[in-house]
C-alpha cells in the first residue's frame, strides 16, 4: 500500500521503522529558529518524541502501521503552534520566503490521513488558539477559535443555555476548525444540518499569509460562496483562524423511542417518510441485522424484528410529543412496533466513545467508510456492498447503519472487521475492500463520502466522484499555492515532489 511516488520519491523515503528513526532522525536548526522568532522557542517542537506524535492520525491504515512499528509517511520537520491569527499569517508568510511546506492540524482525530506528513512537513498546531471570542444571543451566533475542542465549546454554550447543535462521535477528541475543514456531520444533523449549514463564517490565512475575511450572514447573493470553498478545504486552501457558528436554545424536552422492523426495506420507508412529512427528528439511526443484534441482546422482540431504529424529537415540549406520536403512526404503517429503550439509553451514554479502540488493541483491522446516496439506490447499493465486501474476505464481519437522514437521501456508515493476521495479508484485503465500497457507491450514483473528508486515503476516488470538479479545484490550488507548500497531496490534488504515496493515490 506504501509506495513511493516515482524517482523523486526515493529522496524522501527515510528509514521507515520507527526503531530506525530515532536513530537517525535529523533537526533543521536553522528552520526551527526561523520560526522561534514568530511564535517563541517554547512553541517549536523539534524533539523526537513529540515529531512522532503527528506522523498519524486517526487513519486506520496509520494507525496499523505504528502498530507495527512503522511510520505510515515520514517524519514531521518541526511542531510549531502558534498563538493568534497573526503568528499564522507569518507562519504561512515565511514559508513561501523559505519554500518549507506546512500542514495545519487540529486533534489529530481525522479518519482519512489529510494530516500525514507526506514528505516531512512542519506541522502547525492550532490547538493554542481555543477561545470563545463572542456570543451573541439575539443574533444567535457564537465566533470561536479554530483549536478549541469540540467537547469544551459544546460545554460553555451549554452552560449559557445554547447549543451548536453539532455532536459527532469525536466531539471530544476533535477541534472546531477541523470540523469545518473536514465537512463534518454530527449526530444530529438531521435536524440542525451538517457544518456546511452551520458555519456562517470564517477568517482564513491564505498560503500567502494574507488574512480573508467571509462576514457572517444569514444569507446572500454576491456571487458563488467563498466560504464554501474553505468548508471542508481539509487545510489545502488556508488556515481556518476564526469560525462563526448558528446556536440554538437548549429544548426543553429531547426523547427518544427505540422501534423494531420486520426488514430493512420496511425500516428505511419509514424513516424516509417521517423527513419526507418534514418531521425533524433530532435522532433518526437505524442499524442493519448485524449491528442490531449487536445492541439488542435479551430483547425478545427483535427476533421477529430484527431491524432497529431510533427516532429522538427535541424542543418545545408540546411539539416535540406531537412529532414522536406522528413518527410512531409511520413507523406502524410500515410494519414497525416501540422496543424497549435501553438500546437507545446505552447508546446515549457511549455516544462520544471509539467503538474500535478494543479491537486494535487486540489485533484486529477495523476500519469504517460512508457514503451517500438517494433513498431510492440505497437498498441495491447496500446489498451490492456487503456482497462485495464479503466476497474478498468471506469471514469478514461487515454491519451498517443510517444516522444522517435527509428528503432526498441518507448516509449509509459500515464497519467491517478483518482479525487479526499479518499486515502483509490484511492490508491488501483491507484496500480491496474499501476500494469495492468507494466504486459500488459511484455505481449507484451516490457519493464517495458523507461526513469523514478525503484527506489521503481516499485520493484516488477523486476523479471519478469530482469528474472535471478535480480541475477546478487544482486550479483554485494552483492559483493560490503555486508553490504547491500547504498540505500537498491531500483531496485529490497534485501531490509535492519526493511524497510517500499512501493506498495508490
Ligand atoms: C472515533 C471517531 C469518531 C468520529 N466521528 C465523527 C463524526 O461523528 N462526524 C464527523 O464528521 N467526523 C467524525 N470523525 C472524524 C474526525 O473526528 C473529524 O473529521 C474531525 O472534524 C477532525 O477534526 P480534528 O480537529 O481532529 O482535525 P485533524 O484530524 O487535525 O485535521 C483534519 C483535516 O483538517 C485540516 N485542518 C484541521 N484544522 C484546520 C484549520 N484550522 N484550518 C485548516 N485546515 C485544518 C487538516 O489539515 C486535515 O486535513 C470521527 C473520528 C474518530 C476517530
Amino acid at each position: 500500500m506504501l509506495t513511493p511516488s516515482g524517482a523523486a520519491a526515493s529522496q524522501a523515503v527515510t528509514p521507515t521503522r520507527i526503531d530506525d528513526l530515532r536513530l537517525s532522525h535529523s533537526i533543521d536548526d536553522a528552520l526551527a529558529a526561523a520560526l522561534a522568532e514568530i511564535v517563541g522557542a517554547e512553541n517549536v517542537h523539534a524533539d523526537f518524541e513529540t515529531r512522532l506524535g503527528y506522523v498519524r492520525d486517526s487513519l486506520p491504515y496509520a494507525k496499523y502501521q505504528v502498530r507495527s512499528g512503522v511510520i505510515p509517511a515520514t517524519l514531521p520537520s518541526l511542531i510549531v503552534r502558534p498563538a493568534n491569527t497573526d503568528e499564522v499569517s507569518r507562519l504561512l508568510a515565511l514559508s513561501v520566503e523559505l519554500g518549507f511546506r506546512i500542514i495545519p492540524v487540529g486533534s489529530l482525530s481525522g479518519v482519512l490521513g489529510g494530516t500525514l506528513p507526506l514528505a516531512g512537513e512542519v506541522m502547525l498546531d492550532v490547538t493554542r488558539m481555543d477561545a470563545i471570542l463572542e456570543v451573541n444571543e439575539t443574533d444567535s451566533i457564537v465566533v470561536v477559535q479554530p483549536g478549541m475542542n469540540g467537547g469544551a465549546f459544546e460545554a460553555a454554550l451549554n452552560e449559557r443555555g445554547w447549543t451548536a447543535g453539532h455532536y459527532p462521535q469525536s466531539m471530544l477528541i476533535s477541534t472546531v476548525g477541523g470540523w469545518a475543514a473536514c465537512r463534518g456531520a454530527g449526530q444530529a444533523s438531521s435536524r440542525f444540518g451538517k457544518i456546511e449549514d452551520i458555519v456562517t463564517g470564517l477568517e482564513v490565512v491564505v498560503p500567502d499569509g494574507t488574512i480573508l475575511r467571509v462576514n457572517a450572514e444569514a444569507r446572500r447573493a454576491v456571487g458563488p460562496s467563498i466560504k464554501d470553498i474553505y468548508i471542508g478545504s481539509e487545510g489545502v486552501f488556508g488556515v481556518i483562524t476564526e469560525l462563526t457558528l448558528r446556536i440554538w436554545k437548549l429544548p426543553e424536552v429531547d426523547t427518544g423511542v427505540v422501534c423494531a422492523f420486520p426488514t430493512l426495506q420496511a425500516a428505511l420507508n419509514a424513516t424516509r417518510r417521517i423527513i419526507q412529512a418534514e418531521l425533524r427528528p433530532s435522532i433518526a439511526r437505524l442499524y442493519d441485522e448485524a449491528e442490531t443484534a449487536g445492541r439488542t441482546e435479551g430483547l425478545d422482540v427483535f427476533a421477529s424484528h430484527p431491524i432497529m431504529g431510533f427516532f429522538a424529537f427535541s424542543g418545545m415540549r408540546e411539539l416535540a410529543e406531537v412529532e414522536q406520536r406522528l413518527a410512531l403512526a409511520i413507523v406502524a404503517e410500515e410494519g414497525g412496533v416501540q422496543a424497549p429503550s435501553d438500546p437507545f439509553t446505552n447508546w446515549r451514554k457511549d455516544r462520544y466513545v471509539s467503538l474500535s479502540a478494543k479491537w486494535f488493541e487486540a489485533g484486529h483491522f477495523m476500519d469504517t467508510v460512508e457514503v451517500t446516496a438517494p433513498w431510492s439506490r440505497i437498498p441495491g447499493m447496500y446489498e451490492a456492498m456487503r456482497t462485495a465486501a464479503k466476497a474478498v474476505y468471506p469471514g469478514l464481519h461487515f454491519g451498517s447503519h443510517w444516522s444522517h437522514v435527509y428528503s432526498d437521501g441518507a448516509c449509509q456508515y459500515m464497519t467491517f472487521r478483518l482479525p487479526p493476521m499479518a499486515d502483509a495479508e490484511a492490508l491488501p484485503l483491507h484496500a480491496k475492500i474499501w476500494d469495492v465500497l468507494q466504486t459500488t457507491a459511484i455505481e449507484h450514483g451516490g457519493s464517495i463520502s458523507h461526513h469523514h473528508g478525503v484527506g489521503v486515503f481516499r485520493n484516488r476516488w477523486m476523479r471519478a466522484e469530482l469528474g472535471a470538479g478535480l480541475d477546478l479545484l487544482q486550479s483554485i490550488k494552483d492559483s493560490l499555492d503555486p508553490g504547491n507548500l500547504l498540505n500537498p497531496g491531500k483531496l485529490g490534488l497534485r501531490p509535492a515532489p519526493g511524497s510517500v504515496v499512501i493506498n495508490g493515490g
